[in-house]
């Protein structure tokens, strides 16, 4: 077999998306078409009043699914907030998850999954360095995401976010066996977003189109020795460049009215759909320095409680925290791209 010095390959992999006004009432349908019988639903106490976890359960239950609901999802969520759900998970004989929220809701259930179906050390499958970074050992169950924010695309992508309490430090899991296996993206359920949340989630999808679009190519990095240690983000490619700069152009046009008004339903459908863009390109190709440099940010917050969020924590949001350091640094890629020109 020929070793080639750079590489020379890239794969796009994503979930299925259902998109459109309504869809999340279909959940049941396509729950009940994966065999599931028994299925946990993960959200936050905040969204597990609010009509789109209603519409899910009843959806569900009209399949004659037994629907469990778990609303103790942290917002920003924490190792511990994590292990609370994997409990749940552990002890609930699930054989499918549905998540209804932003990132935190959709990252709780990839880890409810995966600790639950391959039981572990918690570090065992953390990133390295802070973690062991093991690969996840085999696929996991079915996982239906429904976001509700436009922000952080995890519905596509393999990849679940914390913050590690003890050394306040954000790191995550990252595997594409943690990939949902789908995500119905439903712009009914944007309406009851925040104008705050939806600018941070907003931020956060321009920072994933514009981080995936310049992040250094897959062919500038050194092929691996085997197919399995590539890694899932493997740089720009041309295939999630389409995807990055059509999620950059959509925010443009969309994101200040989206703000502005929630009841402007075709803006806030365009930055869901944006965010679903996005997330496939920067799930493939990754992210770099701003949201490499969100993490101090975020992890160092001391007394900061954002309008929109919730009161009980003070937070500063994942967009927030990304956009903060974006500016500097696309002054310096610019300036990079152009002297080497
Ligand atoms: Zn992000």
């Amino acid at each position: 077999m020929i070793h080639h010095e750079l590489e020379t390959a890239f794969s796009i992999d994503t979930s299925a998306i259902k998109f459109g006004p309504g869809v999340t009432r279909e959940i049941g349908y396509e729950v009940a078409r994966m065999g599931a019988k028994r299925v946990m639903v993960v959200t936050d106490p905040r969204m597990a009043k609010l009509e789109p976890v209603s519409v899910v359960l009843d959806s569900l239950r009209a399949e004659g699914i037994d629907a469990v609901l778990f609303d103790q999802v942290e917002v920003e969520p924490t190792d511990e907030s994590f292990k609370e759900a994997i409990e749940f998970a552990s002890n609930g004989s699930f054989d499918a998850f549905i998540s209804v929220g932003g990132g935190s809701s959709i990252d709780t259930a990839k880890a409810a999954n995966l600790y639950s179906t391959y039981p572990a050390d918690f570090l065992t499958y953390v990133n390295a360095p802070i973690g062991q970074g093991e690969p996840v050992p085999g696929p996991l169950k079915p996982h239906v995401a429904v976001p509700t924010t436009s922000g952080t695309g995890s519905e596509t992508t393999g990849v679940a976010i914390f913050d590690l309490l003890e050394m306040k430090a954000k790191t995550g899991l990252a595997h594409r066996a943690l990939r949902p296996t789908m995500g119905i993206v439903d712009p009914e359920n944007s309406r009851t977003l925040p104008g705050m949340v939806t600018a941070c989630s907003g931020f956060d999808v321009l920072c994933h189109g514009l981080e995936s679009y310049t992040a250094m190519p897959f062919s500038h990095r050194e092929a691996p020795p085997n197919p399995g240690l590539r890694p899932s983000y493997q740089g720009s490619n041309p295939i999630s460049d389409v995807w990055a700069t059509r999620a950059i152009e959509m925010v443009s046009h969309n994101m200040v009215s989206a703000v502005k008004d929630a009841e402007d339903i075709e803006s806030r459908s365009n930055m869901m759909l944006a965010a679903t863009f996005a997330g496939v390109g920067f799930g493939n190709a990754g992210c770099h320095l701003p949201h490499g440099m969100s993490y101090p940010v975020s992890g160092m917050v001391r007394e900061y409680v954002p309008d929109g969020y919730p009161d009980d924590h003070p937070i500063v949001p994942h967009g927030m925290s990304v956009i903060l350091n974006a500016p500097a640094v696309f002054r310096c890629v610019c300036l990079k791209s152009r002297t080497a020109r």
